[in-house]
């Protein structure tokens, strides 16, 4: 029986992971929850699951949900120190990392710090701080498992086989709702538009960050920290129909590769389970109703989030906390309608180009530089 947290068990991924637990009851156990603001849905996640703690982000939601769960055994605590406390609870084994945005940063070392193993799907975290966390994840010998679809099949790709023998990660992308647009074509585009997306089903921000490819330039710089592979190793493949997730090419030119239907359920269960594999219902790949698998070459006059990425990883330093602030801040205005689609890019190229590097930024300064950047995008509003 593994103990389990989940942080953002209200979303996507975290109701696709309390999937996972009801069809393994046996075998996994939830200790606490945590989301930010959905009283409804995680009053009804307590009920089922019985966690012993669980969070929200809003002091007044949690009062609520104290009153609503009266009737039940669970501690509700809030903020920031909630998500921390829940993150280092003695009892839990494993952490599930499913919150959105930077705010996964200081939970997700506290959980490494006290020596949980960490089911990765906040790519935020390692974008802004891989330089602390990957060795702390040395050092404390824990689990860092990555949930991201296209991490995932690296890893497992990798499995039997020397980090040291890899030529070349090939990072696929479906291309989003807008692959195949040009820049003329972008500017009226709205944010359901952009929520359209072809063929994975996942939370607003990410959604959008596939469109603009900031999403894959987010998976560019968590694969150069996951597998310790420098940026001029990582290629990015438009892969529309999503079945190769991603592969793996070695020394003497062989490619490893996992593929699949997308579906999140797989790598989140793999991660929960490594290095056990486990049955999970659902549709297999028929190749011959399929046919084809098509490639091209990412287009990069067109997606500046994914050249700005790379941008970001060469800079170094705090650039990609810039980098995925900026995109943090764009995306919330792009949500709310009040700013077009390719404003995105130009917030983000405006916060790079102004910000002045910190060369290796410890926790406190990486969330300072967030605030910076928030303050200039608020500035030039
Ligand atoms: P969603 O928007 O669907 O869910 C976000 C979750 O985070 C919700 O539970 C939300 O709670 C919670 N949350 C937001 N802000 C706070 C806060 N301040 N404190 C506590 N909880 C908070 O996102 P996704 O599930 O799509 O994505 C989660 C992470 O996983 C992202 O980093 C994303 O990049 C990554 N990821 C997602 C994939 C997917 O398929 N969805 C694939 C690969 C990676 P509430 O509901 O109450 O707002």
């Amino acid at each position: 029986m593994k103990k389990i947290g989940i942080l953002g068990s209200t979303g996507s991924i975290g109701t696709q992971t309390l999937d996972i637990v009801r069809h393994n009851r046996d075998d996994l156990h939830v200790v606490a929850l945590a989301a930010g603001s959905n009283i409804g849905l995680l009053e009804e996640q307590i009920r089922e699951f019985h966690p012993l703690y669980a969070a929200m982000w809003n002091e007044e939601a949690a009062r609520e949900l104290r009153v609503k769960v009266a009737d039940i055994p669970v501690k509700i605590l809030s903020g920031i120190e909630g998500l921390i406390e829940i993150s280092t609870l003695p009892d839990i084994e494993m952490l599930v990392t499913a919150i959105v945005g930077m705010i996964g940063l200081r939970p997700t070392i506290a959980a490494i710090k006290a020596g949980k193993d960490i089911a990765l799907a906040n790519k935020e975290t390692l974008v802004t701080a891989g330089h602390i966390i990957m060795p702390l994840v040395k050092k404390l010998g824990i689990n860092l498992l990555p949930v991201d679809s296209e991490h995932s099949a690296i890893f497992q790709s990798l499995v039997a086989e020397s980090p040291d023998t890899i030529s070349k990660i090939l990072l696929t992308a479906s291309g989003g709702p807008f692959r195949g647009k040009i820049t003329a074509e972008l500017p009226g585009k709205t944010k359901n538009d952009a929520l359209r997306h072809p063929n994975w089903a996942m939370g607003q921000k990410i959604t959008i960050d596939s469109a603009t490819l900031v999403n894959k330039g987010l998976e560019v710089i968590e694969a150069h920290w996951l597998f310790d592979i420098p940026a001029e190793q990582i290629k990015v493949i438009i892969h529309p129909q999503s079945i190769i997730h991603s592969m793996v090419e070695f020394v003497d030119r062989g490619i490893i590769a996992q593929l699949g239907i997308p579906d999140m359920k797989l790598p989140i269960q793999y991660a929960l389970f490594y290095p056990e594999r486990k049955p999970l219902k659902g549709e297999s790949v028929d190749f011959t109703a399929i046919q084809t698998l098509t490639f091209e070459n990412p287009d990069t006059e067109t997606f500046k989030g994914l050249p700005l990425a790379y941008k970001a990883l060469a800079d170094g330093g705090s650039m990609p906390t810039v980098y995925n602030a900026a995109n943090e801040k764009a995306v919330s205005l792009f949500l709310q309608d009040k700013i077009g689609f390719l404003d995105i890019y130009e917030i983000i190229e405006g916060a790079m180009n102004q910000h002045k590097i910190i060369p290796s930024p410890n926790v406190e300064e990486i969330l300072t530089v967030e605030l910076e950047t928030y303050r200039y995008i608020n500035a030039i509003q």
